[in-house]
């Protein structure tokens, strides 16, 4: 830069330099559908690319097609150079109404609102309207009457409130409201279209112009996690295939889960399906081709069982009375420990050393094997005496172990003295009456049920409709 007198000569090639804090720190570009920063607009240029652009953009200004406009009051803009050739935005009509301009506080959110309002106008969102509209037409499932862009929806019960979606359509699976998501749909507008449509019992669609998986904003995020990691996207090649065959086809985005070695990791996958295969779910205001959900709960009921098992061939191999607590096998009680707090679930550090958790354990074991696991009993019947000497926190978890493991003949045909029958009878009467000794240890239920799922379920059920109290 040569700075002689008043006159500043840029080099031609070198890049444009914008002034410090500008008044109107971003513009939209109307075709593109973009908020930009002005300063990082004018940086990205060449100079005399810039000074091209320039003239371009106030030619379309005055014929009233401007290319970008003040994201916060919406007004036409186009660039001006200061004495030193630097640059900035300014106002087609500089009033001092704007709040950048006044430098008015405007909150986050209203800031927000103001851009997506401005968005509403760009080429690419009339583009989006457009592509979705055509789609529709050439289904024979929507009703071509009741296809329309921008028009008001009210609610059923309020007639103050309304919505006005991009395009809106009836089919034969219901009302839908299309949105297009533009690149700033701020989540409060989500959230109030979702509840909307939810209270009206129609289903509201957001589609995208293009999704890259790797370039995602915060929007397309709101957008994809609460849609069952699934967005659906128009463009050509649907609209194409939509008319060709005569349904409404999208392009779908979404993330497989795949269990690897005990963690999940997610593949992007993308395929062009019929709108007919998209499910949609109003309650949750979600339609999505792929079920990431369910599958990432396989993947999670996969990795439990796993450790369930862990824990199960554990117990069995180390627990026995000789091998209890040794220091080989407490670094990998440890590991199992800390797999398990994970998954919010609290056992001892030393299972050996706690008698209530190792009375539990050896308990809902042998019932379930029907012979003794950590005990040096042959017989189920031992088992079942030796829990209600020394175990009757454990006895109730023992008995729907035994239920669950389809055991209770067994225990049965064992009893040849008919003393286990008789030491039920007195139990039973003791529990009714709410004798503490068979309250369940509060502290060991959360990994019973995570252990034995059907065993604390079949406990839990049964604490609670005899309001007994967990210790
Ligand atoms: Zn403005």
């Amino acid at each position: 830069m040569i700075f002689t007198g008043h006159n500043v000569t840029i080099e031609a090639r070198a890049f444009a330099a914008p002034v410090d804090n500008p008044e109107i720190a971003e513009v939209i570009d109307l075709i593109s559908g973009e908020v930009q920063r002005a300063t990082t607009f004018i940086a990205a240029h060449r100079y005399s690319e810039l000074v091209e652009a320039r003239v371009a953009m106030r030619e379309a200004m005055k014929e009233g097609r401007p290319r970008h406009t003040c994201a916060i009051c919406g007004t036409p803009v186009h660039l001006v150079a200061n004495m030193r050739k630097r640059f900035f935005f300014r106002h087609k009509t500089e009033d001092g109404s704007c709040p950048a301009v006044t430098r008015s506080s405007l909150s986050e959110e209203e800031i927000r609102a103001r851009k997506y309002h401005g968005l509403r106008e760009s080429e690419a969102h009339k583009r989006i309207k457009y592509l979705i509209e055509r789609s529709l037409r050439a289904d024979p499932a929507f009703d071509t009457e009741t296809i329309i862009q921008e028009k008001r929806w009210n609610a059923t019960d309020d007639p103050h409130t309304w919505r006005k979606p991009d395009v809106q359509a009836t089919s034969t699976e219901g009302r839908f409201a299309f949105e297009a998501q533009l690149s700033t749909t701020f989540l409060d507008v989500v959230v109030s279209r979702r509840m909307f449509y939810r209270d009206v019992g129609a289903h509201l669609i957001w589609v995208l112009a293009s999704f890259s998986e790797d370039y995602r904003r915060m929007t397309t995020d709101d957008l994809l996690f609460s849609n069952n990691s699934n967005v659906l996207v128009v463009d050509e090649e649907t609209v194409r295939l939509s008319e060709e065959t005569k349904q409404f086809h999208l392009r779908c985005h979404y993330r497989i889960p795949f269990c690897n070695g005990g963690s999940i990791t997610d593949k992007w996958q993308e395929s062009v399906v019929p709108f007919s295969a998209v499910k949609k779910e109003i309650d949750q205001q979600r339609a999505y081709y792929f079920d990431y959900g369910a599958q990432e709960a396989k993947c999670h009921e996969s990795f439990d069982q796993q450790l369930r098992d862990e824990v199960i061939a554990y117990w069995a191999a180390n627990m026995t009375r000789q091998m209890e607590g040794s220091p080989e096998h407490q670094d990998r009680w440890l590991a199992i420990k800390k797999k398990l707090a994970e998954r919010n679930v609290i056992v001892p550090t030393r299972p050996a050393w706690d008698g209530g958790f190792k009375g539990m354990m050896h308990a809902v074991l042998s019932a379930l094997k029907g012979r003794g696991v950590g005990w040096q009993f042959d017989t189920l019947i031992q088992c079942a005496h030796q829990t209600a000497q020394m175990h009757p926190e454990s006895l109730l978890a023992f008995a729907f172990a035994v239920e669950v493991a389809g055991h209770k003949e067994l225990l049965e045909s064992q009893d040849s003295t008919g003393k286990w029958a008789s030491r039920c009878k007195t139990m039973r009467v003791q529990l009714l009456k709410g004798d503490p000794r068979y309250t369940p240890p509060q502290q060991w239920m959360p990994a019973l049920s995570f252990l034995f799922p059907e065993v604390g379920a079949r406990l839990a059920e049964f604490v609670r409709r005899k309001g007994l109290s967990t210790s």
